[in-house]
């Protein structure tokens, strides 16, 4: 059987690599071929340290060769165009096709660009390329700030724009106010007139966490210099402009977009049911509903809780996804029933600069220096499993 896993992020890779282990545990008769349109796996829920320079480029990547190693997992770089399901292939950008007894869908989400002018003027942070691109781009704005006299230029090259108050918000305002001090001292620019604005359209930060979260981030994020802006839609982007819906304008230098995701485009074009953001509707043995060969985790598909609604697209839900679909298919493999996907709920902890962290673990709020520790141990475990899988 050939198992073809689109998608070598959160999802996909442990898929990838479970299956691979499964395979030699229980002599299974399968191939393995992953195709991503990178060579490297990216450590996404780390992208805000890679662009406020908090981790180096080597740290934030792993090359997919060195993982597959003595695995017997193939790798095929390229960029997945289209899935024909009825012709069991898919098309990637190039032409090359690759075809599937059995496929897993991986490919996690895009910036969801909502208003007019964002995906032109707005930096994303979704992809490695693009946390590099942001701390170059901080630097050169910094750079150029040193060099300025007139006081209105230099005060929109120094203030940094983050659109949306989730994950990527928050974690990229604390690290970057950390990294300012920094940043100042190595390009001259002024310190004191730093300006890190989070916006957010809702009237809360971090909606998966709760009120109590919400709370404790606002405060932690505004005492390390953060200005928010809650209930605050942004309705238009232009150059080193944002526009709010009540009228008001904030100039900044440097426009972050992390407001709002969606599942890659090519999987309604597929033909599959799909949700508001574009997941793929998936059953609780995370095959696509009405399709007896294809199935899909993490980011980009709408995965039932168990409760009538559908799960969060967060990291650890993707690992365990993967994780459980290799399960799946080493027991079709093998000729076993494959056991349901039963969500668990963990917890999840959003850092807040190098020194604070808040979330949950198991229902129990945490915060400060045990939330920091807790949130390095998920990551520091993260990577003995994938490097010694
Ligand atoms: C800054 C930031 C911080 C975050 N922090 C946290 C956190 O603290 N905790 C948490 O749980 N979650 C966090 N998240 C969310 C988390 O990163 C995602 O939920 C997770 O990456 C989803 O995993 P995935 O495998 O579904 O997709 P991904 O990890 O995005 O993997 C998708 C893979 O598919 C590949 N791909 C996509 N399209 C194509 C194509 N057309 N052709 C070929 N390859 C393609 C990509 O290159 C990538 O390798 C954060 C996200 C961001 C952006």
């Amino acid at each position: 059987m050939r198992i073809v896993i689109l998608g070598a992020g959160y999802a996909g890779l442990r898929t990838a690599l479970d299956l691979a282990r499964l395979r030699r545990t229980y002599g299974l008769e399968i191939t393995i071929h992953v195709v991503d349109q990178h060579p490297y796996h990216q450590l996404i829920q780390l992208l805000h340290l890679t662009a406020t320079a908090g981790i180096t480029d080597q740290k934030s990547i792993y090359q997919l060769d060195k993982l597959f190693q003595g695995r017997e997992v193939e790798r095929i770089e390229g960029r997945v165009q289209t899935i024909l399901p009825l012709e069991r292939r898919v098309v990637l950008a190039d032409g090359r096709s690759v075809e599937y007894d059995r496929l897993v869908i991986a490919l996690g989400s895009e910036t969801a660009f909502q208003v007019p002018g964002a995906r032109e003027h707005a930096l994303p942070l979704r992809t490695f390329p693009d946390a590099v691109a942001l701390r170059k781009h901080l630097i050169r704005k910094f750079s150029q700030a040193a060099t300025l006299t007139d006081p209105t230029e230099l005060r929109i090259a120094m203030t940094t724009a983050i659109v949306g108050g989730g994950y990527t918000g928050c974690e990229l305002a604390g690290e970057l106010a950390a990294w300012a001090d920094d940043l100042c001292r190595q390009t001259g620019a002024p310190r004191n007139e730093v300006r890190i604005a989070l916006i957010e359209r809702e009237d809360h930060l971090l909606p998966h966490l709760g009120t109590w979260a919400s709370n404790e981030a606002v405060r932690r994020l505004e005492r390390l210099g953060v200005n928010i802006f809650l209930r605050t839609p942004v309705v238009r982007v232009e150059p080193q402009l944002l526009r709010f819906a009540d009228g008001r304008i904030l100039r900044a230098g440097t426009i972050v977009w992390g407001a709002g995701i969606r599942a890659p485009a090519l999987l309604a074009e597929a033909g599959f049911p799909t949700d508001r953001m574009g997941r793929v509707l998936v059953d609780r043995y995370l095959r696509v509903s009405g399709q007896a060969a294809v199935f899909a985790i993490g980011d980009c598909a709408a995965v039932p809780d168990g409760r009538g609604g559908t799960l969060p697209p967060t990291a650890s839900y993707a690992v365990r996804q993967g994780e459980h679909l290799a399960e799946i298919l080493a027991a079709e493999a093998r000729g076993d029933a494959p056991r349901a996907y039963e969500p668990v709920e963990l917890g999840e902890v959003v850092s807040l600069g190098p020194n604070d962290a808040v979330g949950n673990a198991l229902g129990v709020p945490v915060t400060g220096y045990p939330a920091l520790m807790l949130k390095r141990g998920i990551e520091e475990y993260y990577r003995a499993t994938i490097e010694s899988a």
